[in-house]
Formats: C-alpha cells, structure tokens, sequence
C-alpha cells in the first residue's frame, strides 16, 4: 500500500529510556499490529510493544474470506493480504459422503504467523515497535504509564491492550474475565498431501459431522503456501479418549468419524505436527477505566468454529482507529467518558454478539437432538442441497427469485 510519508510521523522509540507516544499498543497479534497500521497512517505517534521478536508458529485462525475480506478492503490492507495468502475461490461442501452445495467467493488461506508478520509490516517503522515485555500499567484521566522488563517506559495519551486471550496485564488493573462457556470447542490443525504429492481434486473443501454423538461440527479443507490445511471443530469433552487418537492417529480417526471423506480425499497422509486447541468462551468486566481500551481476544474470546474472531477484532479496529481515538485526541483528557464510547459502539456490540450467537449456534446444530434441533438440521442441509441442485439445472434462477423477494 502507498504510505503518505509527510503524515506517518515516527517516534525515536528505540534508544529512549521513556517513551513518549499518543497510543501505545500492548501485543502485536493480529488486532494490535492493525491497529498500529491505521493509526500510523492517519498520522498519530504510536508505539507497539510485543515480547516476542517473531509471532510463533501458533494455531489460531488460518483462512480469511467473506465479510472478514470485505473489513481488511475497508481499512485499506487487502493488496498486503492477497500478497501473503493462498488464494481459493471454490469450496465443495459435503455431509454423508454427498455433496450439499458450492460455495463461490474469494478466500485465502495462510499460517497465523504469516498473516501477523503480514501485518506487523504493513506501514513498517522498526523504531515505533519495541520488542519487551510489558511488566506494568498505571491509567488515568490524563497520562498513561508503562513499564517494560527492560526498564523503559512509555508514556501516552492512550493504551491499547490487544494482548490476546490471557492477560496479567489488564488483570492488574482489576479487568476480570467472565466465563461464558467453559471447554466450549476443540479445533485441530494439520496439514495434509497425496503421496505422491498430487493435487486434491477440490480447490477446498468443507465436510460437516455425520452423527451428532460424534460432536464433529466440520472439517475445513484449504490451500496454504506448502500444502493443504485441514482445520477441525468440535464440541465434545476435551478429556474423551477420542481426541489423543485424534492427535496420535489423526488420519484413521478422521476417516471413523467421517467415512464420507474417503472418495473425496483418496489416498493421503497428514504431515508435520497435530495442533490442538480448547477453547474457552470469555469475556472481560471492570474494563470501563480511564486511559486504557481492551480489543481482539483481550475484549473477548470465540469460538473458532464459528470464524468470528477475526471479523469482531476488524470492526475493533475500524471503530477504535478510525473513529473514536482520533475525536479523543482531538481534546484534552482520556477519562472514562470517552472509552465509554467505543465500548457502547453499536457496530462493535453489534459483533460482539453476533460471535456469541454463532458459537451458541454451531453447536446446538451439532450436537443437539431435540426434536426442534433435529428438523432444524435436517431443513438446513436439505435447503443447501435443493438450492444447489436447483442451481444446477437452471444456473442463476436461484439468485434471481432471491433478489426479486428481497
Ligand atoms: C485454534 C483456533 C482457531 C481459530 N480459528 C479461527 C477462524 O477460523 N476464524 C476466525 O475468525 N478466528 C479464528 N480464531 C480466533 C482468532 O485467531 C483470534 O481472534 C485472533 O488471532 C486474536 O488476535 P489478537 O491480536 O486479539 O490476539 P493474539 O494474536 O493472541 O495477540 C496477542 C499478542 O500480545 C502479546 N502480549 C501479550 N501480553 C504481552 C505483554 N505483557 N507484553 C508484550 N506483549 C504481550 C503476545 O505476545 C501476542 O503477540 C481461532 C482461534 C484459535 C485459538
């Protein structure tokens, strides 16, 4: 993206013992790293603080697409994004063994360490982004304080914590986490290949659970730059034996769950390591303090079957960044009155409820068998299937009446 160098004013962060900033930024994951870029941009010193030099090869989200594309276009980001990822635009989704539909629409796929080192480079200005660990943090109505383990400080108008899901941080300030749902999901990362290292025969590929008492919500098939993802979501006791064979023996445990697979796939191996993740749901109180606002998983946490997580920590950034912080800085204090505006920003409570109702969602449609569930379920797939099948014979009819009921 073009920078407007006479506006992206650095700080000489690097060699100072204190730091002066307007925002400073806690965690340069995804949320943090964004947030940096569309400050700097709009012209404000900031500084960004992350303990880690490189972001680790950690399992969190590894494919982008749908609204998420659309917020990253929005804050201007999306050139960077597209020179990063796998692209894919075709995804087969089949339950049972048969298809249910195609889905059509630009995605990528990617590591989670690609898309933040991606993001930590948009607008890049080593001395505004310190490598330390945040040890400290006093909050006012005025200034702000840190203290980093390697005995600097920062000081600024603001403080982001975008320090991802666990927080001493914010805890020190009294921010608490309140449990929504404990063990909600489980989610499986690895990698897949032929043998012989040909091609699937499917751009990617989503196969939904076949029985409800197996707690498979979906497999998510998709290109990255050295191979073929797969991405597992499920609701089910972390501690059942079934999630060990399916870390020690993933490919004759995912063909038990999931016979269906096998015509699709054919022949194939899993590859390097078997990332697991239980996630809890959470969400901060106490957070209503001067000086300081709380995004991303720092805010509150999703369920990755739901795909939430991104598009809730992009509309934090859009609201935060370009909206309220720059009518804050506009005038003099940071009291509580101001950060009280953004945590009562229709768009942003808009999402945060949309996360909690997608992951309520996804697992009453796997796991529940009442029979309200179970018609549901079945009306589900059935409509897919129709409309695909519909779609099949006379293309376009289906988008057309569509449009003409809306
Ligand atoms: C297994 C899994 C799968 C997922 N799949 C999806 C998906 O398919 N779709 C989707 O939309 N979302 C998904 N998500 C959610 C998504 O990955 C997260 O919402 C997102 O990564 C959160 O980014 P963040 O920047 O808020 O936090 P993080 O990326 O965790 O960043 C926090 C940063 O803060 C730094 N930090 C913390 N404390 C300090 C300190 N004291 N000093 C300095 N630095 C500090 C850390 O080093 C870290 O770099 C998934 C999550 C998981 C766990």
């Amino acid at each position: 993206m073009i920078v407007d160098e006479s506006i992206a004013r650095p700080i000489a962060a690097s060699e100072a013992h204190t730091i002066e900033a307007d925002v400073a930024i806690v965690g340069a994951g995804l949320a943090g790293s964004l947030a940096r870029a569309v400050l700097v941009r709009a012209g404000y010193r900031v500084v960004l603080i992350d303990k880690r030099t490189v972001p680790p090869d950690e399992f969190r989200v590894e494919k982008i697409g749908g609204r998420q594309l659309d917020l990253i276009r929005q804050l201007g980001f999306i050139n960077d994004l597209e020179a990063v990822g796998a692209p894919y635009n075709r995804v087969l989704n089949i339950r049972d063994g048969k298809v249910v539909d195609i889905s059509v629409g630009q995605a990528f796929g990617l590591s989670y360490a690609s898309l933040v080192g991606m993001a930590r480079g948009l607008l890049s200005d080593p001395t505004s982004f310190l490598i330390d660990q945040v040890t400290g943090i006093s909050c006012s109505d005025d200034r702000q304080q840190l203290e980093l383990a390697s005995g600097k400080r920062v000081t600024s108008r603001l403080v982001i914590l975008a320090t991802g899901m666990a927080s001493p941080l914010a805890y020190s300030l009294g921010i608490k986490r309140r449990m929504l749902a404990e063990r909600h999901s489980v989610s499986f990362g690895f990698t897949i290949a032929r043998p012989d290292n040909a091609p699937f025969e499917f751009d990617a590929l989503t196969a939904y659970g076949e029985r409800t008492a197996d707690g498979v919500d979906y497999l998510s098939l998709f290109p990255i730059a050295d191979g073929m993802r797969a991405n597992l979501f499920m609701f089910r006791d972390p501690t059942d034996p079934i999630m060990r064979e399916l870390r020690r023996d993933t490919k004759r445990t995912l063909l038990r769950l999931m016979p269906g697979l096998q015509r699709y796939l054919g022949d194939f191996d899993v590859v390097g390591q078997v990332q697991s993740w239980v996630m809890d749901l959470s969400v901060v109180e106490g957070h209503l303090q001067p000086g300081v606002v709380l995004i991303g998983d720092a805010f509150q946490t999703n369920c990755p079957a739901a795909g939430t997580g991104v598009s809730r920590l992009l509309v934090d950034v859009e609201r935060l960044c370009t909206d309220h912080v720059p009518r804050w800085l506009e005038t003099e204090g940071m009291g509580a009155d101001k950060i009280a505006q953004f945590y009562s920003d229709q768009g942003k409570l808009a999402a945060d409820r949309h996360s909690l109702d997608m992951a309520r969602f996804r697992q009453a449609l796997t796991l529940n068998n009442d029979a309200r569930w179970s018609a549901r379920r079945k009306l589900h797939f059935l409509r897919r299937m129709i409309t695909h099948r519909v779609d099949r014979i006379h293309p376009g009819w289906v988008t057309r009446v569509r449009g003409a009921l809306r």
